[in-house]
C-alpha cells in the first residue's frame, strides 16, 4: 500500500507540478526543478534513516533482485569470498545468485526448520576471511523477522532490507550495506535504494556492467544515465508523509501495535495458528494457516469477497499471509482481526 494522502497529492500535481508546468513524467532529470526533487528527496532519507556521512545513499533500477547480482560483482572482489545467512526464499535467491561470483559459505540457515525461526548469534559460523556477510533482515513470504544485528566482527555486514526497512531505527553505521527494493515500504516499484559505506566501493569485477557498478552510480549521484523520476518522487512524498507520522519511531511504535493485534488472534484461537516461530515473528508480514487446506481455501475466498486484498500466503508455503507495511492503516487491521474471529465461530 501506498499511504492514500500521498496517492491524492501526487494526483493533484499529476498535470502541473507546483507551477511548473508540467508533470513530474515529462520532467528532464536534469532540469532545476527534477534536480530540487531529487536532492530534498535523498536529503530526507538521510535525515530519517539517520545515515552517517561515512555512508552515501543510491538509487539502481532492478528492485531488490538485481542487488543479487550486484552485491557479489562489486563487493566479493576483495577476497573472493562471502557469507551468506540463509533464513528464506529471498536470502537463498541472494546466495544461489552470488555463487556464480565467488566462494560462498553458508553462514547459518534456518532450513531444517521450514523456515520459521531465525538462527541465534551462537549458530552463525563467521569466515575470517569473507568479503562480506549476507543477511535478509525480514523474511516476506515466512513471516520472520531478525530481532538483533549480528556481529560480524570486522566482516562488513550487507542487508537486504526490502521488507521492514522503515518500519523500525537501525543504526546504519553497522552496516557495509543496506539494501532494498522499493516497493514494498517506500514507493512504487522501479528500484532499489541503498545505503553504503563508501570504503567499500572500489573492488568490482572488472566485467561488472556499468549500471551496476556501485562506483559509477557514486560517482554520477545514481543519475549515469537516467534515473526512475518518478518513483523517485513517490518516494520523496512518502518520506513526508513518514514525518507526520513521527518518522521511524513513530512508525515502528504503530507497527507494533498493529502486528500485536493480528498475534493476539492467533494466539487465542483455536482455528487459526501463526507459522512462525514466536521469538522470530515479523511485524510486517503475519502468517498463519487454519487446522486444514480446505478451511484455508475458504477463510482467503471468503475474505477476498469480504474486500481483504492478497491474504493468500505465498506459492511457496500456502496458508495466509498479511502483508502488514507502514502504509496500511490500523483500521485494516483491526477489520481483519474481526473478519478472523468472526470466521471461527461461524466454521467451529
Ligand atoms: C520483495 C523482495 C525481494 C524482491 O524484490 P524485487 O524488487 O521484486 O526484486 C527481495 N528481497 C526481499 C526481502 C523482498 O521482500
Amino acid at each position: 500500500m501506498l499511504p492514500l494522502s500521498v496517492l491524492e497529492q501526487a494526483a493533484a500535481e499529476m498535470t502541473n507540478y507546483q507551477g511548473s508546468g508540467m508533470s513530474v513524467m515529462e520532467m528532464s532529470h536534469r532540469s532545476k526543478v527534477y534536480v530540487s526533487i531529487f536532492d530534498e528527496t535523498k536529503a530526507d532519507l538521510k535525515r530519517l534513516l539517520n545515515v552517517p556521512d561515512t555512508h552515501e545513499i543510491l538509487f539502481m533500477q532492478g528492485g531488490a533482485t538485481l542487488q543479487f547480482s550486484a552485491v557479489p560483482m562489486n563487493l566479493i572482489g576483495k577476497t573472493g569470498k562471502a557469507d551468506y545467512a540463509v533464513t528464506g526464499n529471498f536470502s537463498a535467491l541472494a546466495m544461489k545468485e552470488a555463487k556464480k561470483y565467488g566462494d560462498i559459505h553458508v553462514a547459518c540457515s534456518s532450513e531444517d526448520g521450514d523456515y520459521a525461526y531465525i538462527p541465534s548469534q551462537k549458530d552463525i559460523a563467521v569466515s575470517p576471511d569473507a568479503s562480506y556477510f549476507h543477511y535478509c533482515s525480514n523474511n516476506t513470504i515466512y513471516g520472520t523477522e531478525w530481532k538483533y544485528v549480528p556481529d560480524t566482527g570486522d566482516i562488513p555486514l550487507v542487508c537486504d532490507m526490502s521488507s521492514n526497512i522503515m518500519s523500525v531505527p537501525v543504526d546504519v553505521s553497522k552496516y557495509g550495506l543496506i539494501y532494498a527494493g522499493v516497493q514494498k515500504n517506500m514507493a512504487p516499484a522501479g528500484m532499489a535504494v541503498l545505503i553504503i559505506d563508501k570504503a567499500l566501493i572500489g573492488n568490482e569485477l572488472a566485467y561488472t556492467p556499468k549500471l551496476m557498478s556501485y562506483q559509477v552510480l557514486l560517482d554520477s549521484d545514481s543519475m549515469h544515465n537516467t534515473p526512475p523520476t518518478y518513483t523517485i518522487y513517490m518516494l520523496g512524498l512518502v518520506l513526508k508523509w513518514l514525518d507526520t507520522q513521527g518518522g521511524i519511531e513513530g512508525i515502528c511504535k504503530q507497527k507494533s501495535e498493529k502486528a500485536k493485534i493480528l498475534y493476539d488472534v492467533l494466539d487465542s484461537s483455536k482455528m487459526f495458528s501463526g507459522t512462525a516461530e514466536k521469538e522470530a515473528r515479523s511485524d510486517m508480514n503475519v502468517t498463519f494457516r487454519t487446522i486444514s487446506e480446505e478451511l484455508d481455501d475458504k477463510f482467503v475466498k471468503e475474505s477476498t469477497q469480504a474486500g481483504f486484498d492478497n491474504l493468500k500466503g505465498h506459492r511457496v508455503v500456502g496458508g495466509m499471509r498479511a502483508s502488514i507495511y507502514n502504509a496500511m492503516p490500523m483500521e485494516g487491521v483491526v477489520k481483519l482481526a474481526e473478519f478472523m474471529r468472526d470466521f471461527e465461530t461461524k466454521n467451529r
